[in-house]
């Protein structure tokens, strides 16, 4: 192909970037692109000298770039990353390369010279992206810290009374004329601090959303007006409460004890926002398919940072032994496991709202175990207890052994299999723990059954039924015994599953 005058311009037309011919004072030659880039008619471009394009930056390696145009031989000069002016006076970042030819006019600069403002904005988004993520996973970090420390603190101080006053007992006991009052007194601390200790696991679990829930189809407005003397007694004289009900309220499907406690996580913060008084209102609504509870008090209300930490766990404004931080915590958990959610707005001096969205919808689902209802003993059945951990094991058995069952234990699914398979008489009903070294709970029941079809089975876990049944542990609607439990937790759920 032949070097022509339609080819040059031709090419200089289809350069993406701006080019610009220069004689080392004045422009000669500018393409398409140039014009538009600098905003000036190519007419009245030609002939300007180079300095209209440039910025106080650009002016500044103005002397250097002469120096290098009179004496580099021809070639590349370099690429610069500078800014460059358009006809109106605003600038624009620009990434220049200059290439010095000869002809036979004598020496041109030609500048290639590319707008690069979206490019640096995509790096500053991707930079500020990345600073996001950062300081969100440092949060994240810090509230799990804060969550851990706050646990390993309580725990640690009940601990400490448990294994201080269990020796008091001790020593007490083996004292020449024992004391016995002393001795139940001092026993008496030990179960004070062990259910201190269940409430707390409770309020984690229930944040964590491992709670044992036990949902039902629920009327809000019934449920708010049953807790309205409550309420009133959270909140004190000095703040009145008002309950606005939706009548046309649907049904929503949740643990009522669980509404329970974030009504009253919420009123203690609302009355703690209100010291000389005020109000809190209730009120009920719907919202295409979800229910919302709102919660709103005339308090000091909340300062955007605290707004944003509000729902962390141990996050509290205030003093040592006024707040623990996990009201607010709580409530977020027990929204969530029931499928809905939870935000805040406030501002400061005009009070605070909390609004929940629950679904709406009133679903019928299994029943576990019934709590609450008094235990009657056994009458000589016989029991296999498998637990892993020796002190619930024993505590299991002294407590069934003691209301007139025959116990057997074993710490596992292969000796439960061992002596099952050594006992001669009847095993009544299989108590198990669900997560076990060795072997699973569900396991060692599927087994049990296939050679003893007449033994019941009751399973005890930690864990929730959701989340056991969700990792495939126990299928939904086997009878399951939430630990920690009470003597009488254990008499009632033993007796139901017997007589079920
Ligand atoms: P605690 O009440 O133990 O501090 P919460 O999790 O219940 O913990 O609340 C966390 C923080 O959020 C409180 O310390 C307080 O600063 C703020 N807060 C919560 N509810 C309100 C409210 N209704 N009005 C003003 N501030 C509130
Ligand atoms: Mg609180």
């Amino acid at each position: 192909m032949e070097w022509s005058e339609e080819l040059s311009s031709g090419l200089l037309r289809a350069a993406p970037d701006a080019i610009l011919v220069i004689d080392g004072e004045r422009i000669v030659l500018v393409n398409d692109r140039a014009e538009h880039m600098y905003g000036w008619p190519r007419s009245e471009l030609v002939g300007q000298l180079v300095d209209v394009l440039l910025t106080d930056a650009g002016r500044a390696i103005r002397d250097e770039r002469r120096r290098l145009f009179t004496e580099s031989p021809v070639g590349s000069i370099g690429t610069v990353t500078t800014t460059a002016r358009r006809r109106d006076g605003s600038e624009f970042p620009c990434e220049s390369s200059t290439t010095l030819i000869e002809t036979p006019q004598g020496r041109y600069a030609v500048a290639v010279v590319r707008d690069i403002t979206e490019r640096l904005r995509a790096e500053e988004e991707k930079e500020r992206l990345r600073a996001e993520a950062h300081a969100h996973r440092s949060q994240r970090l810090e509230s799990l810290g804060q969550l851990a420390g706050g646990i390993a603190h309580d725990f640690n101080n009940m601990l400490g009374v448990i294994l201080n006053y269990a020796s008091f007992v001790i020593e007490e006991a083996q004292a020449e004329a024992p004391d016995l009052a002393m001795i139940a007194a001092d026993a008496q601390q030990v179960v004070r601090a062990g259910k201190r200790g269940t409430d707390l696991t409770h309020q984690l679990l229930a944040f964590a959303r491992r709670e044992v829930v036990r949902p039902q189809p629920v009327d809000l407005n019934e449920l708010i007006a049953e807790l309205r003397d409550l309420l009133r007694r959270t909140l004190g004289d000095r703040i009145s409460l008002i309950f606005r009900p939706d009548p046309g309220l649907p049904m929503v499907t949740c643990d009522p004890g669980q509404i329970e406690q974030l009504l009253v996580n919420l009123a203690l913060n609302a009355r703690d926002a209100m010291p000389s008084g005020g109000s809190m209102v209730i009120d009920t609504g719907s919202l295409e398919d979800r229910v919302r509870l709102r919660i709103c008090d005339s308090g000091h209300g909340m300062a955007a940072d605290v707004v944003e930490r509000a729902f962390e766990p141990f996050f509290t404004t205030k003093g040592s032994g006024e707040g623990t931080g996990l009201g607010l915590a709580t409530v977020y958990g027990i929204a969530t496991q029931a499928g809905g959610e939870v935000s805040i707005t406030s501002e400061v001096g005009l009070g605070t709202t909390v609004t929940v969205l629950l679904p709406a919808g009133a679903a019928v689902l299994p029943q576990d175990v019934p709590s609450g209802v008094v235990a009657t003993g056994g009458h000589g059945e016989t029991l296999l207890v498998v637990e892993d951990e020796d002190a619930l094991r024993d505590v299991a058995g002294r407590i069934l052994t003691g209301a007139g069952y025959r116990v057997i234990t074993a710490e596992g699914g292969a000796q439960a299999l061992d002596l099952a398979a050594r006992h001669d008489g009847e095993i009544d009903l299989l108590l198990s723990d669900v997560v076990m070294p060795g072997m699973l709970g569900k396991e060692l029941a599927d087994r049990l059954v296939v050679v003893r079809p007449g033994t019941r089975v009751l399973f005890m876990s930690g864990y929730a039924q959701p989340v056991l049944a969700s990792q495939g542990t126990l299928e939904p609607g086997v009878a399951l015994l939430e630990k920690p439990f009470t003597a009488n937790d254990l008499l009632v759920a033993v007796r139901s599953r017997l007589d079920s």
